[in-house]
């Protein structure tokens, strides 16, 4: 897949999409129990509709043609809830790429979780999104409304430039995931912000704060911490991305 930064993340998102579903299926890359949130039944995905400089699957989400292991909605249940069994887990994701590239995905997305609640029917299901393509497409998060799902979204950037140096994806759709987040609140589903602190001065993140409370989000701001793998440094430098704290 040939890249130019910044680039139209609707494409990259539609292209990405086209490269990880197959038949309703969708390119996974491992199961694992995960140490995250006390302990969570994880699914590594492949695919996204950025390409942030620190993302630990990089390599996987610039170029999922050269992978093809696809798994229907129910095989990713399945084994996620034999993880869960297994561990005495309570919690299940999928993480590692954007689970919602357009309305395949997103499908192959409800199924699962529609599979494990059905299954595990008090278990809670965190859905880790960059927020974009909800944000784009405001009407699928009605579909979102399940008891004990709920929803993280990673925001990037705390203005349009800092989230076109780490996304790659151009400056001006830096709202979306915003758009998405106020969505979220209005219909009641459990959603939050994030934000990856290390990149940011705390002046930055006082000015993001400040944003999301005039957008009218009421949600608290999670502050997440870069895993420095060797990687993610290396991109990090190459993108001309700092550390700041
Ligand atoms: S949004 Fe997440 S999965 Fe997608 S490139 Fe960024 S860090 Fe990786």
């Amino acid at each position: 897949m040939e890249l130019r930064f910044p680039f139209d993340p609707v494409e990259k998102s539609t292209e990405a999409e086209s490269l990880v579903m197959k038949d309703k299926k969708r390119l996974y890359h491992r199961f694992r129990p995960a140490p995250y949130y006390g302990g969570i039944a994880t699914a590594d995905a492949i695919g996204c509709s950025f390409l942030c400089a620190y993302c630990w699957n990089y390599y996987r989400n610039l170029d999922p043609s050269r992978f093809e292991s696809f798994y229907s909605s129910q095989q990713v249940a399945s084994r996620l809830l034999n993880i869960a069994r297994r561990k005495h887990f309570n919690l299940f994701r999928i993480t590692g790429s954007e689970p919602i590239l357009g309305e395949a995905s997103f499908d192959h997305l409800i199924e699962v979780v529609k599979t494990i609640f059905k299954e595990k029917p008090h278990s809670v299901f965190i859905l880790e999104t960059n927020g974009f393509f909800l944000g784009w497409r405001e009407d699928l998060i009605e579909k979102l409304k399940f008891q004990n799902l709920w929803v993280r979204v990673s925001l990037k950037g705390v203005d349009e430039g800092s989230f076109e140096l780490i996304t790659g994806a151009r400056g001006e759709f830096f709202q979306y995931p915003l758009i998405a987040l106020k969505e979220l609140e209005n219909q009641e589903i459990k959603a939050w912000p994030a934000i990856m602190r290390n990149l940011f001065t705390s002046e930055e993140i006082t000015q993001l704060r400040g944003f999301i409370e005039k957008y009218g989000i009421k949600s608290q701001l999670e502050q997440e911490t870069l895993e420095e793998y060797p990687l993610v440094i290396e991109n990090l430098n190459k993108r001309k991305v700092l550390i700041k704290s």
